[in-house]
């Protein structure tokens, strides 16, 4: 195996994401013992600090692609190393060498789509807007109370589309003035970045944020907790700061202020799965949960693995556009686990999840066992029915 040792530059970068890691990280192994990977498979994120931080790391290899930075090592290190920096500066260095072990490649498709089309699944930039066709979905403008943003999956690919469309019934219903940017929205950057393309991040935030500021966006709908995070979290980074609200947390809102009535039913047993971007990382649990207890006849049950100790789905840190063998799967064992727990209904709040999810429960031959919903689907169905 080829092992570059990195610039010092990179070495610098590493100490300053996660302190001194010689100095700090004394090697518990604690952040292994809490880590996905370790129900499917053999890796070492102590062995990963370690290696890093002698300069020692196999670029090549495939350990420092596997990080989905779902966030329980750094939750659980007594000693403050974060973890996810240091995996993301060993992704840069690997990135500007252009050396991508093959479960990685896929990735490089998301970031050539990225580049040329704003959006990491290859559709042509103008048909962003296509999904709210029909819709009588508004273009955006100053006047208006809130931005749709409704994100790369729920715009372009099929299964997500149903929640996008799911969002805008529940907007008209609750008499919300929205509008959306259609062609003129871009992925929001946060996977990429996560995957060691920093300028494609950098290219990405500027360009929505000009777009935002061009169309004076105040407050901002969305439905990815990836947009979530990076809008609410890393734009501030360029200087500007826009309202962000998940569509877990506007349900809430709206139901509280009377604008929304859960007037219908949905009569099954539902596990709620908190995505790692909505739970950890940004320490949304009550919401999601509140919005559907208050759906009469849906009974709400609780997965092992829930709240800060979620099972992440697989797909963060850009891991939704790599290959994941079959038998490595975080997102079976949460199947799994929903089912354990009696649920007919999966329901989270995440377009990465769905979709990882939806590829388990046919892998797992699970489509007559369990359904897997968005929140905003639930709630369309509740309202929507007698
Ligand atoms: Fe090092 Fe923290 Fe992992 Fe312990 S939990 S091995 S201190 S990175």
């Amino acid at each position: 195996m080829e092992t570059i040792a990195p610039f010092k530059e990179v070495i610098e970068e590493i100490k300053e994401a996660g302190g001194d890691a010689s100095r700090f990280c004394f090697q518990c192994g604690l952040c292994d013992t809490v880590c996905p990977w370790n129900l499917v498979r053999e890796f070492s994120m102590r062995k990963t600090i370690r290696e890093a931080t002698f300069g020692l790391t196999e670029i090549d290899g495939e350990d420092i692609w596997r990080c989905t930075t779902c966030g329980r090592c750094p939750d659980r290190c007594p000693r403050g190393v974060k973890q996810i920096d240091v995996g993301v500066s060993l992704r840069r260095m690997a990135s500007e060498y252009e050396v991508f072990p093959g479960p990685v490649k896929p990735a490089l498709s998301a970031r050539a789509g990225l580049i040329s089309e704003g959006n990491p699944l290859q559709f042509d930039r103008n048909r962003r807007g296509d999904w709210a066709k029909g819709a009588g979905v508004n273009p955006f403008t100053p006047d208006m109370e809130v931005l749709y943003f409704a994100g790369c999956y729920p715009s372009f690919d099929p299964r997500m589309k149903k929640a996008a469309r799911a969002t805008v019934n529940i907007l008209k219903k609750a008499g919300v003035d929205f509008g959306i940017l259609g062609e003129k929205e871009n992925c929001c950057g946060e996977s990429i970045r996560k995957i060691g393309s920093e300028e494609v991040f950098k290219k990405l935030a500027r360009e929505n944020i000009k777009t935002f500021i061009d169309h004076g966006v105040k407050k901002i709908l969305v439905s990815s907790p990836h947009c979530y995070h990076t809008f609410k979290n890393e734009y501030p980074e360029f200087m500007v700061r826009f309202e962000v609200v998940h569509t877990s947390q506007y349900l809430a809102e709206l139901i509280s202020e009377g604008r929304l009535e859960l007037t219908g039913t949905y009569g099954k047993k539902v596990a709620y799965h908190d995505p790692c971007y909505m739970g950890r990382h940004n320490d949304i649990y009550d919401e999601p949960r509140n919005v559907l207890r208050g759906v009469r006849e849906l009974e709400l049950v609780e997965m092992p693995d829930s709240r800060r100790d979620s099972l992440c789905c697989g797909g963060g840190g850009g891991r939704i556009w790599m290959d994941t063998p079959k038998a490595e799967r975080f997102s079976d064992l949460r199947l799994q686990q929903a089912r354990s727990a009696g649920a007919e209904v999966l329901a989270t709040a995440c377009p990465y999840c769905i979709t990882n999810f939806e590829e388990s429960r046919l892998n797992l031959e699970f489509e007559n066992i369990i359904e897997v919903k968005d929140i905003t689907e639930i709630i369309e169905e509740a309202i929507y029915s007698k």
